[in-house]
Order: structure tokens, then sequence, then C-alpha cells
């Protein structure tokens, strides 16, 4: 596994154990051997966690769309920025260069990321781990209601357990590591068509 995307809060929320965690699992994916993907900005967790790889001599790679790199204030001290021309295709660069996928605490866009990757994975686009780094419980209720979802039956079990869900930085990056898809993904679909 050499690069994990982490998609993340472009905010850095009331709580400054968010921005402690984005540090961690920056300084945490470095010691893994790896290299971070994400969005490109400066603002926020997501400038929290690539000054923190930066900062260990680790490899950022930033996608951020020419109309954001003002507004989310592209990092200027990146290993590689790369300039895109939508949100589809920083979503899908991202998804490309990447072997596996952490969601930590952000809103709607951090949200959007996550499930995108999580229905393609639902899909058998792709068979790269996801996993929800579940700071101080920050998805709690996110991980109920999709419970209830699986209860309802909108989702099956084993999409449900596409998730991987740790408070542990660590642990997480371990059990992203050994996890196996166990249905053969279609993988007929080329990213750029998804
Ligand atoms: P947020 O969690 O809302 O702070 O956003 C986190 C990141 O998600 C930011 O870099 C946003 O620009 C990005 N984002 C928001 N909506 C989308 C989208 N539809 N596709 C790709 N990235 C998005």
């Amino acid at each position: 596994m050499k690069n994990i995307c982490v998609f993340c809060g472009s905010s850095l929320g009331t709580n400054a154990i968010y921005t402690e965690a984005a540090k961690q699992l920056g300084k945490t994916i470095v010691s893994h051997g790896m290299g971070l993907v994400y969005g490109g900005g400066s603002i926020g967790l997501m400038g929290g966690i690539a000054d923190a790889v930066l900062k260990e001599k680790g490899e950022v790679i930033g996608v951020i769309p020419h109309a954001l790199s003002s507004k989310e204030f592209a990092h200027p001290g990146l290993t590689e920025l790369r300039m895109v021309s939508s949100m589809h295709e920083r979503k899908a660069m991202m998804a490309e260069l990447s072997d596996a996928f952490i969601a930590m605490p952000g809103g709607f866009g951090t949200f959007d990321e996550f499930f995108e990757i999580l229905t393609w994975a639902q899909l058998g686009l792709h068979s790269k781990p996801i996993g929800l780094l579940n700071v101080e419980g920050y998805f709690d209720l996110l991980l109920k209601f999709i419970n209830h979802v699986l209860k309802e039956r909108f989702i099956k079990a084993h999409d449900y357990n596409l998730i991987i869900t740790s408070n542990d930085p660590d642990k997480l990056l371990y059990a992203l590591k050994e996890y196996k898809l166990t249905e053969k993904p279609l993988s007929v679909i080329n990213w750029k068509e998804a």
C-alpha cells in the first residue's frame, strides 16, 4: 500500500482534538511508509494533516480544482499539487492515485467524498479499503444511522462491512492493510466513467 487518501474538513471544528487527530494521522501515515493524497487545501484539518506529513518528511499529493485554489488556499509546500477542472475530476484523480481511503471529521464535502468512494466499492468499481477515523465518537450518530439503514434492508451486510472504523490511526492503518474484499470486484468500468 503506497498512498492513503484522506477526506477531512476544510474547517477545524470546535474541539482541538480534531486538529490533534489530523496531526496524529499524518504522522502515522509516514510511520507506515505511505504517502498522503488529499484535496490540496491549506485550511482546516486538510491543512493540518498535510503539514503533519510534510513535517515528518513524507510525500503529499494535493488535488484541487482551479476554481477552489483561492477559496481553500492551495497548499504551497506540497510534494505535488495537481490542478484539475472540476470536483468530479478531483475525486476521480484522488481515487486513482490512492490504495486506501480514510475519512476523518469534516462536513458535507467530507461526507460526499466518503459516500462516493463507498458507493463505488458497493458497485464493485474498486476493491480498495475504506476507513473512518472516529475521533471522539464524531461519527457515532452516522454509524448508528447506517446500522438503521442495514436493519431496514436498504443496504446489504456485505456493503455495511465495507466501512472499517477505529478511533486509533495506527490500528486503522493496520486494519486497512489487512483488509481483503470478500467478493470479486467487477473492475470493468474505468474510474473516469464512474
Ligand atoms: P468539508 O468537509 O465540507 O469541509 O469539505 C472537505 C473537502 O471536500 C473540501 O476540499 C471541499 O472542497 C471538498 N468537496 C466538497 N464537495 C465536493 C464534491 N462534490 N466533490 C469533491 N470534493 C468536494
